[in-house]
């Protein structure tokens, strides 16, 4: 079957005429080139555009205007790109936590989390999320972490690891409401009670009720929203911000730098932070 909404063309072009032929891709509009495997003096490329079948003939006829230059369409077959996701996903560690694809039919146990890998962020494999695990499960084992508020829950992994982790409870907050539907099903799956709440970070929220406030969103946002995030959070109460690279590191810890003491973590080029009292 072919992927509805796409075109796409062989061109075999001279080599000296290369560069020419890839400007006039750009300037009709193409979406995206790859380089096949060269045909003798001829680079071969593959160039993709967005449209229905019936609308190449014009574009053939400017991509054959480069000299020597030959192009023809060519089928894009249908790709079901999640199921091609699922296929290669399979149960993993993180940390304390075994992360299992819900088709493993595992019963949830004190540290499975159960993702159905097609919906939503948050499928543990992704570092930011991990980094965030493992903050969790060192408050976990020291000051303990109370009540929870999950910002950005995302598919929920978060906010329902907290609870395998102890936590009092558990809320989450996503302003996207597929996100909120796929941390309700998350919560099913893992056989856990976690409110959800669809709204735009802290605002829909009291002040000073967490324990633990847990944000895997962007650098720039944590910034904007320090002393929002920062109001969420009881007296002894701390936050573990993620979803930031290690260069950002300078700026998030001059934002937060004056609301306690700072704790980072990095996992290659991604990294966290911990504002607020760490021990027990
Ligand atoms: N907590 C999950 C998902 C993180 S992805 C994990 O760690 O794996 C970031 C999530 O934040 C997305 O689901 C996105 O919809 C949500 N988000 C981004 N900006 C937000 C905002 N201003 N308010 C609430 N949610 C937000």
């Amino acid at each position: 079957m072919r992927e509805p909404g796409v075109l796409a063309f062989r061109v075999t072009v001279p080599r000296p005429y290369e560069d020419q032929l890839l400007c006039l891709l750009w300037e009709c509009g193409t979406q995206g080139v790859l380089h096949a495997p060269e045909d003798g003096a001829a680079s071969v490329l593959i160039a993709y555009f967005p449209g229905e079948a019936g609308a190449e003939t014009g574009l053939l006829d400017r991509l054959r205007s480069v000299p020597g230059t030959q192009a023809e369409p060519v089928d894009v077959p249908r790709v079901d790109w999640v199921a091609r996701f699922c296929e290669g996903f399979h149960a993993f560690h993180a940390g304390a936590f075994c992360i299992v694809p819900v088709w493993d039919e595992t019963v949830p146990g004190p540290r499975t989390l159960v993702v159905d890998p097609g919906r939503g962020f948050g499928t543990g494999t992704h570092q930011t999320t991990r980094l965030c695990l493992a903050c969790l499960e060192r408050l976990a084992a020291g000051p303990g972490l109370g009540r929870v508020l999950d910002i950005g829950t995302g598919s929920g992994l978060l906010a329902i690891a907290a609870l395998r982790l102890g936590a009092r409870a558990a809320l989450g907050v996503d302003h996207d409401p597929e996100a909120i539907l796929s941390a309700a099903r998350h919560a099913q799956l893992n056989q856990v009670s976690l409110p959800l709440l669809a709204g735009d970070a802290g605002r829909p929220l009291q002040r000073g009720r967490f324990d633990t406030v847990v944000a895997n969103l962007t650098a720039p946002l944590l910034i904007e929203k320090s002393l929002e995030l920062d109001g969420l959070r009881s007296a002894r109460g701390r936050l573990v911000l993620s979803g930031l690279l290690a260069v950002d590191m300078p700026d998030l810890c001059d934002a937060y730098g004056s609301l306690g003491p700072l704790e980072e973590s990095r996992d290659g080029e991604w990294a966290a932070l911990v504002v607020g009292p760490t021990g027990t």
